[in-house]
């Protein structure tokens, strides 16, 4: 299943004159690959979290001959790179956080070959078909979405551009604004707060498109967004969309996407100290203290720096003295953060390829979207997903484990009514219920932008700060990596 659309998708479909995307700068963020010198003597760093950014930190500054410990609260690293491979049958596995990235993550890319980590190209059947289901009418999209059968009015123009021409009328001119470089750690706002101010389906209804064009262009995989997107800020939009599209080929992590942080952890592994979750952070001029729990005793470690990589959701809960700046707090405290459910569901076969359907759908129904998460697995068992966000996914916390799933198989048998005859179990994981994620990733309602962005990634004495949130790839690995990278050098090169 791919639900990304490529820069080449993008130009093929909409015919784009010269195919020249003023935001395409592939490569420009090479620099961050570059390997880093140690600048004075060894330091002794501190890193919060093993995830993929505390990862690539602590990896980045021990080639450097930095003296690093990393605190990790659970057991395993990777933190939401995460993979279940239970309950599935036949060695199936179902990635439950990243599923794929475009080329152009060259942290991802970097990384994943740095540890001999196989990469496998998305590749879409074009004989297969994908679902839209809206008011329990079915249309089907291969290459195209043919409007006609769209359940809501288009205006003439919208029904002649089809769905990527309208794609490409209401958000290129957005996203060609994008080209102020949105990945320069002190990016500011500036000109495109107009954008901030301004929820996703305000944007798209300013940019002229019918209220059947915003359905069209925000139902399933497209309105993947905080609360839904009218809750989200357009230029949070906008800058996530401007990076997707200047991939060309989009891949995945052959074997599961947990193998990527287990194998830059697997270097490091004297390094780490799992089950060791942070409670308290100090620091004064001459250096940083935490206060950790092993075993139900609390520890105290010292060391010159600390990386706190953990989400901001988690560390809000953290005790520290003194306290951050009053920006810095503000952005702790209020970042919202996206409610994510997937539920995974193995099926005896996959009925759905027999009828020339990928097993993907985008549906206005409670679960939102359903893919085929092992379409690059052998079969011949499969295993269809839901994806499901914002309060949709929080009503599913109110269940138990077996009533969701009875739940999701009730939903997914309104689009494959054969699911029931093939079902034969499944598993849930609810993000906000992670103690360690307490949700999927970062997002912005309008005007949070303007006011908490400057404040994320900023240092705070001898405190840095790393994971996607703190990057301008928000819910990317590629985020994660680069600002574990960006710490890096923020700490080799203090003074
Ligand atoms: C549903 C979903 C879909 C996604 N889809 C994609 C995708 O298709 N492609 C893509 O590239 N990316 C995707 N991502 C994003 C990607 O997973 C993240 O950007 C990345 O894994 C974040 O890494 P991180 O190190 O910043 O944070 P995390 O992975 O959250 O790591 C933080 C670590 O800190 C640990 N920790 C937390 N609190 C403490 C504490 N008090 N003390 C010690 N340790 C602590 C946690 O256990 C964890 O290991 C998706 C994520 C989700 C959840």
């Amino acid at each position: 299943m791919r639900y990304g659309v490529s820069r080449r998708d993008f130009i093929r479909m909409t015919a784009l004159a010269s195919g020249a995307l003023p935001l395409s700068r592939v490569g420009v963020f090479s620099q961050g690959g570059s390997k880093m010198k140690r600048t004075g003597a060894p330091k002794k760093v501190i890193v919060v979290g093993a995830g993929l950014a505390g990862l690539s930190a602590a990896y980045e500054l021990t080639e450097a001959g930095h003296d690093v410990s990393v605190l990790e609260a659970q057991m395993r690293p990777g933190g939401r790179a995460l993979t279940l491979r239970e309950p599935f049958s036949d060695g199936l596995y179902a990635n439950v956080g990243p599923i794929h990235f475009p080329d152009t993550h060259n942290f991802t890319v970097k990384y994943a070959k740095l540890f001999n980590v196989p990469l496998e190209p998305e590749t879409w059947n074009p004989d297969l078909a994908s679902i839209h289901q809206i008011r329990g009418k079915r249309i089907l999209m291969r290459n195209g979405l043919d409007t006609s059968d769209w359940p809501d009015s288009f205006t003439p123009e919208e029904k002649k551009l089809g769905f990527w021409g309208m794609l490409e009328r209401y958000l290129k001119p957005g996203l060609d604004e994008m080209a102020v470089n949105p990945a320069a750690p002190d990016w500011h706002v500036g000109s495109l707060k107009k954008y901030d101010e301004m929820s996703y389906v305000d944007f798209l209804r300013a940019q002229g498109a019918s209220p059947g064009a915003i359905i069209l262009l925000t139902i399933g995989w497209w309105g993947l967004w905080g609360d839904g997107p009218a809750t989200v800020s357009a230029l949070a939009v906008l800058r996530d969309k401007a990076h997707e599209f200047e991939g060309n080929e989009w891949y995945r992590i052959k074997g599961g996407n947990d193998l990527l942080p287990k194998a830059i952890a697997q270097g490091l592994s004297d390094k780490i100290r799992y089950g060791a979750p942070v409670v308290r952070i100090e620091q004064n001029d001459e250096g940083v203290r935490v206060v950790f729990l092993q075993s139900g005793t609390h520890h105290t470690l010292e060391a010159n720096y600390l990386i706190c990589a953990i989400p901001f959701s988690v560390l809000r809960g953290l005790e520290i003295s003194p306290s951050f700046s009053p920006g810095k707090q503000r952005a702790i405290d209020e970042l919202p953060y996206f409610s994510v459910a997937r539920v995974s569901m193995q099926c005896r076969k996959r009925f759905w390829v027999e009828q020339g359907l990928h097993g993907s759908a985008s549906t206005d129904l409670p679960i939102q979207t359903i893919s085929h998460v092992t379409a690059y697995q052998p079969g011949p068992r499969g295993i269809l997903q839901s994806y499901t966000g914002g309060p949709d996914a929080r009503r599913l916390m109110e269940l138990s484990e077996s009533e969701r799933i009875r739940f999701t198989l009730e939903q997914m048998e309104k689009v494959f009514p054969e699911i029931r005859e093939n079902f034969e179990g499944g598993v849930s994981k609810l993000w906000d219920e992670d103690p360690w994620a307490r949700g999927a990733s970062s997002w912005y309602r309008p005007g949070q932008m303007t006011e908490l962005w400057p404040h994320i990634a900023r240092v705070e004495g001898r405190i840095h700060f790393a994971g996607d949130h703190t990057s301008a790839w928000i819910r990317w690995m590629q985020g994660a990596l680069e600002s574990g990278n960006r710490v890096a050098r923020e700490v080799n090169e203090a003074v």
